[in-house]
Formats: C-alpha cells, structure tokens, sequence
C-alpha cells in the first residue's frame, strides 16, 4: 500500500480545512482537528482521521450545531457546569479550562460537569496534559445504547470509556483511557471493514446470541460491558456521572433517526481534577513512581499510554504514516 508522511501541523491544518468546510466556527475546527491528528499521531486508530466522516456526517445532517458558543456556570466553590449548546464537548473543556484548574489549586479538587455536547474522540488528549501540569485527572463519557448490561437483553449503555491520567516525578505521566465495552465501536467498524472476527465475548448478534461477526454486531446487535458484572456496574456509574450528574442524556435517550449517518452522541461529560501538589508525606509524583519500580519488579513492561508515547515518538521523528488513498480522501473532503 503506498504510503505519504505527513506532519503534525500540516495534518492539523487539512483537518481544520474539512471542520471549516462543514460549518464549524474557527475556534472548533481548531479544537477539533488537534484533537483528531493527535490520536493519529499516537496510533489510536479508532479515534484518528477513521473517524472524520462521522463528525462531517454530524455536521452535515445538522445533528451537532458546529457554531455552538459552549455556556459556564459558576455552581460551587468546586463545581463548575457547561452547556455546549447541542456542539461539541471539547469547545465546553476549553471555555472552562482555566476556572476548572484555578478552583483545583484553590480547593484541592474540583469538577466540571458538560452537558448537550457530543463527543466522538478518545479522552486521553485533553486529560494528559492535566497530568503533564501536575493534576491528577480522570473523566468519563456516556455514548449511544450499544451495550447489554450484565443480566440483560438489550442495549442500554454506550461504550462509555472512562480515562484516568496522574503525574509522575520525572517520566511521562500515567494515562489509561478505555472503553466499558468489551471493544470501542470504533474497533468493531474496523474490524468488519477488514473482515476480521471480533474475540469471543465481545458481543450479541440481534437475538441475543453471542457472536465473533462484526458485522452482525452493528447490525441490530450489541457489545457486552468488559469483565461481566463488574465492568456493567463501572459503565452504570459511567452513565450516573455522565448523565445525570451532568444533566446530560443516557446513552438511550436521545433520537438521531432523523439524521442518518450522525455519529455523536448527543450526551454528556464529567471531569474531576485533583491538586497532586497537596498529597500526603512524600510527592505524589515520586510515590507513583514507587508503584510503578514495584510493577516492572513484579515483571511488566507494558504500561497504559506506552504504545502511544512510543507512536508519537516515531510520528515526530518521521512525519505521521497515512496510505495515499486516505490522504487524497481527506483532501477531497477538504475541498468539496
Ligand atoms: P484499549 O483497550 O486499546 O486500551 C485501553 C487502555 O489500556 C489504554 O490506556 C492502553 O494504553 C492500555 N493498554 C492496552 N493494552 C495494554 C496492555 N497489554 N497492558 C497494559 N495496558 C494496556 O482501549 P479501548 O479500545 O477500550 O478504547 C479506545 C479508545 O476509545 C479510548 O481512547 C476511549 O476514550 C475511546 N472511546 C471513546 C468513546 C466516545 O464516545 N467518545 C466511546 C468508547 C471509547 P495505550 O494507549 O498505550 O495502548
């Protein structure tokens, strides 16, 4: 397959070009294309340029308002609330940024609560730099109804992912973001596009009965929440937080069949931001660095958020690997 190496900034750059194109404002299409190059960059397949068409079809049904100006509420000394306006969430993060890391330094902790927003990116990219700053950061998302609680017969949750990101005194920062479900959509839209069979356990077909076929998955089917009982009960909390804390949508509540080929959910967001600078006797940093000498003692040597790092080294090194055929599709949709 022929291959181009694209830049972080040029990929940035075409990306943007499409947001505008679809009708976003300036400041989302930033956002946004950031966003997305970044997961390319680091190898999150399921999260990089995969998903453009979704959030073009969005846009173009008139699912997402791509012009949404996000609102703040001062609710608490250590609550902040956003209403994105039926746009994206990560507009919402960016509007409260500030406030949300000045009530953290104040009070220790702090949480910041997005509502009517739509997300369709992986978490880790605006929880890391939290991490990188010295707050310990974690969030949770609510999807679409694709997955079957434990004991159930049909979707109620999404895949809901939840992303936990902590300092480290001297190396990266610890990130591991994941979905609730057995897999990400993302992964199972992939995996029938190759023709690969899912792993058994990973979901139903429409009748309820296990199955490896993608295919059959998305097709009236759904996913199962990862480790049984308690994975669902994580993905319950996932909605609670996300949801009704937020004021958002469950992941079963909203109706997007009037805009075929949408692919944000219409739902909701929680963030929690901890001061680490105010940990016990020792720096949280340098205690986290304890855990993570024990663990390699104990025999691992693979981390969350090392396949990334590692991929995001290379991509700067040598430029981010796209084939031609997905660099002349984005140019064609940049361009009309
Ligand atoms: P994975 O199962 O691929 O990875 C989950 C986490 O585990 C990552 O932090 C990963 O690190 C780490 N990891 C993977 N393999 C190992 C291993 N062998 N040992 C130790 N750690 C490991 O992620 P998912 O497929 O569950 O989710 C993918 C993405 O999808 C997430 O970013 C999530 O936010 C996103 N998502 C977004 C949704 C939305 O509605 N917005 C819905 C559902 C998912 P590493 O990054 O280094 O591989």
């Amino acid at each position: 397959m022929d291959q181009s190496r694209i830049s972080f900034a040029e990929l940035v750059a075409l990306l943007e070009a499409i947001f505008l194109r679809f009708g976003t404002s300036r400041q989302t299409a930033a956002i946004l294309a950031d966003n997305c190059a970044r997961c390319e960059r680091d190898g999150a397949k399921s999260h990089g340029i995969f998903r453009m068409k979704g959030y073009t079809d969005s846009l173009a049904t008139g699912w997402v308002d791509g012009m949404a100006q996000p609102v703040l509420e001062d609710a608490a000394a250590g609550f902040l609330r956003a209403d994105a306006q039926n746009g994206f969430a990560q507009p919402a993060l960016a509007l409260a940024r500030e406030d949300l890391v000045e009530k953290t330094r104040t009070n220790g902790i702090a949480l910041l609560a997005i509502r009517n927003s739509h997300h369709l990116s992986a978490l880790w990219p605006d929880f890391e730099p939290f991490a990188e700053e010295g707050f310990i950061a974690l969030s949770m998302v609510n999807s679409f109804a694709c997955t079957v609680p434990h004991g159930g017969q049909s979707a109620v949750f999404g895949t809901n992912p939840i992303a936990f990101a902590a300092p480290t005194s001297s190396g990266d920062p610890i990130v591991f973001d994941m979905a609730t479900s057995s897999m990400a959509n993302g992964d199972v839209q992939i995996a029938a596009r190759q023709g690969r069979q899912l792993p058994p356990g990973s979901g139903v077909d429409s009748k309820g009965n296990p199955t490896t076929d993608p295919n059959a998955v998305l097709d009236g089917g759904a996913l199962l929440p990862f480790g049984g009982h308690k994975g669902s009960s994580i993905s319950m909390m996932i909605e609670l937080l996300s949801a009704a804390l937020t004021g958002g949508n469950y992941s079963f509540e909203f109706d997007w069949s009037g805009h075929p080929g949408a692919a944000t959910p219409h739902t909701g967001q929680l963030i929690i931001l901890i001061n680490a600078a105010l940990a016990g006797a020792a720096p949280f940093g340098v205690r986290a660095e304890t855990l993570i000498d024990e663990m390699k003692s104990a025999g691992v040597t693979r981390f969350p958020g090392q396949h990334r790092f590692a991929k995001r080294k290379e991509s700067d090194a040598t430029g981010i690997a796209l084939t031609t055929d997905e660099l002349s599709w984005l140019e064609g949709l940049a361009k009309g």
